[in-house]
């Protein structure tokens, strides 16, 4: 087959694969409910959206992979309504209204413990409905057209398919197990966290999950096959006057989490870190038009090419800063 061929029939079944993903349906995360998941917002859209959005539009992750194979440098943040950015198919309404109630229209408290179970809850519900959206979508390509992937190709892509599945199988029923015992018993100190309150409105949203090992996530994994992944959520809550950021995990994660629990506002590359993390662990940030349109494109490419990798937090300084105090 010519190559023109086979890059013609694979952009064709990724577009297939794309279109069922859209379509696809899920039930309610939440445990018992059989209503239909829709398309809830990770950040709320009126107050937070709002709050760094220019004619209710913002920049945001661009997920879907149609212009894969473009020949135009790929921009990995494009500009979207405020309605079409942060959704992920988690929640039926009364469940996605419910839940977070006590932490939206300007309601969130940072140093209330009940709220920052909430921050954990929404920010790990939206990574398990995202990746659980990816690996079917993956699923979908390599039936489809697996067998026009190269050698080498297919098996990079099947092993990203592999971990995953694990997370899906393994680690993300631990995590909603150990939050509805926490709801249960309402022994909300089972959430730490650090959170901090700046008096800008920084013009970034996001909210993600990462590991707190960073860099050392995969040597730690492959010592550890057996055990739960540690992690850690973010959420930076932009309001008009003011931006909450709070970093929220699991009590059975804490001896993981010295460098999380010792970031402080006080310390000079505190803003370094929070662009670091905003930027090269979410595929869910948000960022006021004139905010974004003002970088170069060398600083835009240098941030996408940092995205998705581990980076320590010591390297936080390499990453161009959207955000500033
Ligand atoms: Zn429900």
């Amino acid at each position: 087959m010519r190559e023109s061929q086979r890059i013609k029939l694979l952009k064709a079944g990724i577009g297939k694969a794309q279109k069922s993903s859209n379509r696809r349906q899920y039930k309610c995360i939440q445990s018992g409910c059989s209503e239909k998941a829709i398309k809830s917002h990770s950040q709320q859209k009126k107050c937070q959206l709002e709050s760094i959005s220019e004619n209710l539009y913002v920049y945001s992750v661009d997920k879907g992979l149609y212009n894969i194979f473009s020949d135009k440098p790929r921009e990995i943040l494009v500009k979207k309504t405020i309605t079409e950015s942060s959704r992920y198919k988690g929640y039926c309404n009364a469940h996605d209204t419910d839940i977070f109630l006590k932490i939206e229209n300007n309601n969130l408290d940072i140093s209330n413990d009940f709220h920052n179970y909430l921050l954990l809850l929404r920010c790990i519900s939206y990574e398990f409905a995202n990746k659980r959206d990816a690996y079917l979508r993956q699923v979908d390509i390599l039936n489809q057209v697996g067998d026009l992937f190269s050698n080498e190709g297919r098996m990079n892509y099947e092993g990203s398919g592999y971990g995953l599945k694990m997370f899906l199988e393994i680690d993300a029923p631990y995590y909603f197990l150990r939050l509805n015992e926490i709801k249960d018993t309402e022994d909300y100190s089972q959430v730490r966290f650090n959170s901090f309150e700046i008096d800008k409105n920084l013009g970034v949203s996001c909210s993600t999950c990462f590991s707190p090992l960073m860099e050392e996530h995969g040597e730690w994994m492959s010592q550890n096959i057996d055990s739960i992944q540690p992690f850690v959520s973010m959420s930076i809550i932009p309001s008009k006057e003011k931006t909450l950021v709070s970093f929220c995990w699991l009590a059975e994660f804490d001896e993981f989490c010295d460098k999380i629990r010792d970031i402080d506002i006080k310390q000079d590359n505190f803003i370094h870190i929070l662009n670091m993390l905003a930027f090269t662990q979410s595929e869910d940030t948000c960022v006021t038009p004139s905010l974004w349109e003002q970088l170069t494109q060398y600083e835009k490419t240098t941030i996408y090419q940092q995205m998705g990798t581990s980076d320590s937090l010591i390297n936080a300084t390499n990453i161009p800063l959207v955000m500033q105090m």
